[in-house]
Formats: C-alpha cells, sequence, structure tokens
C-alpha cells in the first residue's frame, strides 16, 4: 500500500506485514458469484429477482411475504418467518419497516484496462491518494483488480463535484494509468452511519442496508459478511435449528448486541481519525507523515487485519500521541485540528 499527500510525497504502508498477512484486494462479481454457489451447495434456494416490497405479518407469528419480479413472471411471492435484508444502501427492505434513514457519501470509480507493463507495476500494489483535489473529506484510490485497477475517489460534502475529483484522481496518476481503456463506471451511495433502527420484529438488516462502513477507510466487504454471519448464526442459535419461531428479542441479543460490542468501538476511532486528518491538506500532509512511522504501520495493520482496536504500549501510545501532535504542528494545522475536536 502507498499512500500520496497533497504534495504528492509517497509513503509505502505495509513494512510490518509478516509473510502470512495482506490486504486484500477482490472483485465483488467474482466473490458474489462464489458466495452465492457456496450457499446453493449448503441447501440454499437460489431465487433470482427483484423484490418489490416485504408485507409485514397480521399477528404475532404469521409470516412476512416478500414480493418479487422475476425476469419470466411479474409478480411472484414468497411467505418467511425471518428476513436478513441485505439489499444494500437503497434497501426495501430497511424501508419496508420504517428503519429510517442515513447521511450518506457517493463513491464513483472506473474501471480501467492497462497495457500488461502498466499492469505489471498495480501487480502487487494499492495507491491511496489524499488532498482537497481529489476529495474534500475522503481519498481517492488505484487499487488492482487481477487484470485492470480500480480508480476512484468519494466524497460526502461535496457529491456534485465527483466528476472534478475523479478527473483530479486520474490526473495524480496519469503517469501510470495514461493510455488505459475505461472498461466500466460505477458510482453508489455508501452510508456514513448505522441506520436508527436495524432489527424490527423478525426482520434484521445487516450490510450496507444496515450501515456498515467505516469512515476513514471506507471499508464495507467485510463488515458487511461478518454482520450477515453474525445475524444468520443469531437465528439459527435463536431458532433452536429452525424448531422454534424467534422475536426481537432474540434478534437484538444474539445479533445486534453482539455486533456492537464487537464494533461499535472501531468504527467510533475511525470517525474520528477521519475528522482529524482528512480536514485540509496540512493535516493530510500529518497523515502521510505518520505513516511513515513503523510503530503507526503495526498498530494500524494490527486492527485493520484483524478487525480489533490493537492495544500497544502506555509509552509507545504517548510517544505516537506526542508525534501527532508533532506532525500537525509541523504541518501547521494544530489550532484548526483540536479546535474541531473540541466543537
Ligand atoms: C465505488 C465503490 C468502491 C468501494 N470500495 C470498497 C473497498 O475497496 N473496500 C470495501 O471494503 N468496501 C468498498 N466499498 C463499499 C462496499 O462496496 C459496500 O460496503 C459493500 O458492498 C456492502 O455490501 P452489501 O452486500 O451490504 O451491499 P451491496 O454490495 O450493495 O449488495 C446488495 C445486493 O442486494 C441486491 N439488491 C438490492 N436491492 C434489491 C432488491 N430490491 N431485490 C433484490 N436484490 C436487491 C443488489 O443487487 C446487490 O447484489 C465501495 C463502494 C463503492 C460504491
Amino acid at each position: 500500500m502507498r499512500i500520496f499527500s497533497p504534495s504528492n510525497i509517497a509513503v509505502d504502508f505495509g513494512k510490518t506485514l509478516k509473510p502470512n498477512e495482506f490486504i486484500a484486494m477482490l472483485r465483488r462479481e467474482v466473490l458474489d458469484s462464489f458466495l452465492r454457489s457456496r450457499a446453493v451447495s449448503a441447501g440454499a434456494t437460489h431465487i433470482s429477482g427483484l423484490v418489490t416490497s416485504l408485507d409485514l405479518p397480521t399477528s404475532q407469528n404469521s409470516p412476512y411475504t416478500i414480493n418479487y419480479t422475476t425476469k419470466t413472471s411479474s409478480r411472484n411471492s414468497l411467505a418467511v418467518d425471518v428476513v436478513i435484508g441485505a439489499d444494500g444502501a437503497n434497501s426495501r427492505v430497511a424501508k419496508s419497516i420504517n428503519a429510517g434513514d442515513y447521511t450518506c457519501a457517493i463513491a464513483f470509480q472506473e474501471r480501467i484496462k492497462l497495457s500488461d507493463d502498466k499492469m505489471a507495476y498495480y501487480e502487487n500494489l494499492a495507491e491511496m491518494y489524499i488532498g482537497d483535489d481529489v476529495s474534500p473529506d475522503f481519498y481517492a484510490w488505484v487499487f488492482p483488480k487481477c487484470d485492470h485497477v480500480a480508480v476512484g475517489t468519494g466524497t460526502v460534502k461535496s457529491k456534485h463535484d465527483i466528476k472534478l475529483y475523479q478527473r483530479a484522481i486520474r490526473e495524480r496518476a496519469m503517469s501510470k494509468i495514461n493510455g488505459g481503456k475505461v472498461i466500466k463506471i460505477e458510482a453508489h451511495p455508501i452510508p456514513e452511519h448505522p441506520r436508527p433502527v436495524r432489527v424490527r420484529g423478525r426482520v434484521a438488516l445487516v450490510g450496507d442496508a444496515a450501515g456498515y462502513v467505516t469512515k476513514c477507510s471506507g471499508e464495507g466487504i467485510y463488515f458487511a459478511a461478518k454482520s450477515g454471519r453474525m445475524c444468520g448464526n443469531g437465528v439459527v442459535k435463536a431458532s433452536e435449528g429452525g424448531m422454534k419461531m424467534i422475536n426481537e428479542c432474540d434478534l437484538m441479543r444474539e445479533y445486534l448486541k453482539e455486533w456492537d460490542a464487537k464494533y461499535v468501538n472501531t468504527f467510533r476511532f475511525l470517525d474520528l481519525l477521519q475528522r482529524v486528518f482528512y480536514g485540509s491538506n496540512a493535516s493530510r500532509e500529518a497523515l502521510v507523515e505518520l505513516c511513515g512511522d513503523e510503530y503507526v504501520q503495526r498498530m494500524t495493520f494490527d486492527s485493520y487485519l484483524y478487525k480489533k482496536l490493537a492495544r500497544g504500549k502506555v509509552c509507545d501510545d504517548v510517544k505516537l500521541f506526542m508525534g501527532t501532535i508533532g506532525s500537525l504542528i509541523r504541518c501547521n494545522d494544530v489550532g484548526t485540528r483540536m479546535k474541531g475536536l473540541i466543537l
């Protein structure tokens, strides 16, 4: 992983990774189809269709009705005991249970096919770019996707300027991606925080539908998969393997409480980091300077890889705190950031 500051200072960020550790890059089109096939081979019935609405039960233990269309038929329905809504940021399941809204960022990316020599540079490298030019409050990226790269950026504050930021990231990476052919363009909302309601009755929301994307890193794939598994396991446990009807308290206890206990602090910490370091070019320069520090790299990757805030030694943490203040002062930003934090 290489991170570029607004003034294009580059720092390699991954020096402390052990031989068995890596930052995974994946193509959703491949992963999703693998997961679908695995579910089917484990006994699930796969129905390819578009859910149009969810009818709520008329009495305590009566079923939910999922209405959906398929390629061949416009009116189909399915009666179910429990619904796990994993239908993304525009979740119809969330709307059906009045789960409330969240603020969204927008992420935009172009999949670009490079010539073989240019692709060789990205074979084992992901790049992050920060600066007002590429995003006022997030980062831009060039991520390898096996035989092509994804070049993109995101923002909450200034969504209508997303195409300007996209042009800027292409310019920043120009020498490495020029001559490439755009093969796909993707743009999608990214939730900024969890929905006000994530469980209602026998319906639970997971992944983007629930609002599980971390600030700062914009990571949502791991948390979507993890919340889906945690919720599924919770349903199996509470229903005693499908022998007993479950209720809202079961979903709260087996899924939501467990989720919050495990991840709320990670989400809060990354929110704080985004507010401290992504607010101005001066603080972004400080961030890149700090990323050069081995202790920062170790703590970051221990937390990122194992999804648990890593615990350091007190004396190292004090040194890191002083180093952070030092970097912010050197980069001329301590007054603004501290004021932002206190406010
Ligand atoms: C451009 C971009 C880049 C990103 N980069 C990263 C990254 O590098 N790392 C990372 O961790 N995260 C990244 N994210 C965030 C990540 O993609 C999401 O957090 C993650 O995909 C959430 O997974 P999900 O399964 O909850 O939702 P989704 O991936 O949105 O999947 C929802 C699924 O539900 C289906 N669906 C929706 N509505 C219906 C309906 N009515 N009926 C039937 N099916 C329906 C959709 O077709 C889709 O298959 C990125 C997001 C974007 C937009």
